[in-house]
């Protein structure tokens, strides 16, 4: 109706959802911010939640809290469980209806398990605040139970720490992990000695970060082997088990399994019945509208669009921040009867991980790093881009102490006693 703000619902709070919000400030909108958790997570520290490093609200901030200085933003906790585009309503999953004029979906992904979905309990995926807590538990959990095993079998297989997928989280998680064991629990524990702990990353493809350059990836490999990580390259995984791993017809046994090997898209495309890639993510439109919907954006992870040089644009922050960016920009332009802009185009930044204490390795394309000057600029980047003031002191704090005196203060297990909870049907 005229004279009404035009009312923009924004499904997910990640780095996409709120990029969008923070470049609509100050345009004539009502905007409906909903999200199925009460806070935003910064996912690239995630690991380090899940190896004790850093504690959960170091690295994740209620959303409603992050909303407060924009009045016209209304924050929702639920779940979207479908879209009725013909009404222009988003459905959530307690039955209540969401009315749009335009809609951005920013729903991003989580970890896939290639068709064996039974697969979950035994390995974790690291997505959410709760996955990470959870891999944090068992980590710790068998650290505990080694030190009371009398069983040298079952030791070994509690001190045995897989990790499937060496992308950059699964490379992150190896490194930490096995610098925890050696340089953190070690004076701790007296019966065990957490230096035999064995930490494996099994991956598929022929070597770890298949998306670096291949000097980036032999060095990345070097580094986690002298860290005492077991590379195991070119073996696919057929079975996760409360026993082990199975890779090569060989059962691994393992008490602490981590997934790092696959990701498909939020249900979104399903919502609109509209085209998806493998991964099920939208294959958008080049403004990043939805095929057929022009009222609806979609972005970040759960999208599928080629980028320059035809590449897919990679899942990663930095893209799901540029879409949002630019949807603002398109919505902006719509509202004040503007030209459109140019079709989305993506700019790579960079790509950056971290092996471990002083090692990564960055490909910012034009040049190459690793070793410590990577580290220091992987440190700084990722603390730059932390959202308060407080979690950039703390966090640094944080790795200060992990630096200087190899501590680790998160090393709590919590959610349920010592009790193993491997055959728990969802993490
Ligand atoms: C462990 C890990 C490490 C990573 N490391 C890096 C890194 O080092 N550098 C980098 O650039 N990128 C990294 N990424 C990728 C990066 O985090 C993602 O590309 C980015 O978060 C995508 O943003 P997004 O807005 O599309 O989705 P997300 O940030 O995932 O946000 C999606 C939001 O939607 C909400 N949501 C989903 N479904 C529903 C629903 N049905 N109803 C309501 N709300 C819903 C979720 O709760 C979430 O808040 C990492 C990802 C992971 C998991």
């Amino acid at each position: 109706m005229a004279g009404e703000p035009h009312r923009i619902v924004v499904v997910g709070a990640g780095f996409g959802g709120l990029e969008a919000i923070h470049h609509l400030k100050g345009a004539p909108v009502e905007i409906t911010l909903v999200d199925r958790r009460n806070h935003h997570i910064f996912q690239p520290l995630l690991y380090q939640v899940a190896t004790a490093s850093l504690s959960t609200s170091e690295i994740a901030w209620p959303i409603r809290h992050l909303m407060r200085g924009r009045p016209e933003v209304t924050t929702l906790l639920g779940e979207v469980t479908g879209i009725d585009a013909s009404a222009r309503q988003v459905l959530l999953k307690d039955g209540a209806r969401l009315a749009y004029d335009t809609l951005i979906l920013a729903t991003g992904a989580r970890h896939a398990y290639f068709g064996h979905d039974e697969w979950e309990p035994h390995a974790p995926g690291l997505k959410a605040i709760e996955d990470a807590t959870t891999i944090r538990r068992r980590i710790l959990l068998a650290f505990e139970k080694a030190e009371r095993e009398t069983d040298p079998e079952v030791q070994d297989a509690l001190l045995t720490f897989v990790i499937v997928g060496a992308g950059p989280t699964g490379v992150e998680l190896a490194g930490t992990i096995a610098e925890l064991a050696r340089d953190t629990l070690a004076p701790d524990f007296r019966r065990i000695d957490t230096h035999k702990a064995r930490v494996v990353l099994v991956e598929a493809g022929p070597r770890v970060l298949a998306g670096y350059p291949d000097d980036l990836s032999d060095y990345t490999k070097q580094s986690l082997e002298s860290l005492g990580v077991e590379v195991v390259l070119g073996a696919a995984v057929t079975e996760c088990t409360a026993d082990g791993v199975v890779y090569g017809g060989k059962l691994l046994p393992a008490r602490t399994i981590v997934w790092a090997a696959g990701v498909r898209a939020s249900p979104a495309a399903e919502w609109l019945g509209v085209p998806a890639d493998r991964n099920g993510r939208i294959i958008v439109e080049p403004n990043l509208t939805v095929p057929g919907h022009p009222e609806i954006f979609a972005i970040g992870d759960t999208i599928s669009l080629a980028g320059p040089n035809g590449k897919p644009v990679p899942g990663i922050a930095p893209a799901a921040k540029q879409a949002g960016v630019y949807v603002a920009r398109v919505i902006r332009a719509r509202l004040a009867d503007a030209p459109a802009p140019p079709p989305f185009h993506y700019k790579h930044q960079g790509s950056l991980a971290q092996i471990g204490k002083k090692r990564a390795v960055i490909d910012f394309g034009w040049i190459k790093l690793r070793g410590a000057l990577a580290w220091w600029i992987w440190g700084i980047a990722h603390i730059y881009f932390l959202i308060s003031v407080r979690s950039r002191l703390s966090v640094a704090l944080s790795w200060l102490w992990i630096h200087t005196r190899n501590q680790r203060s998160a090393r709590l297990i919590t959610q349920g006693g010592d009790e193993d909870d491997s055959h728990a049907q969802k993490v």
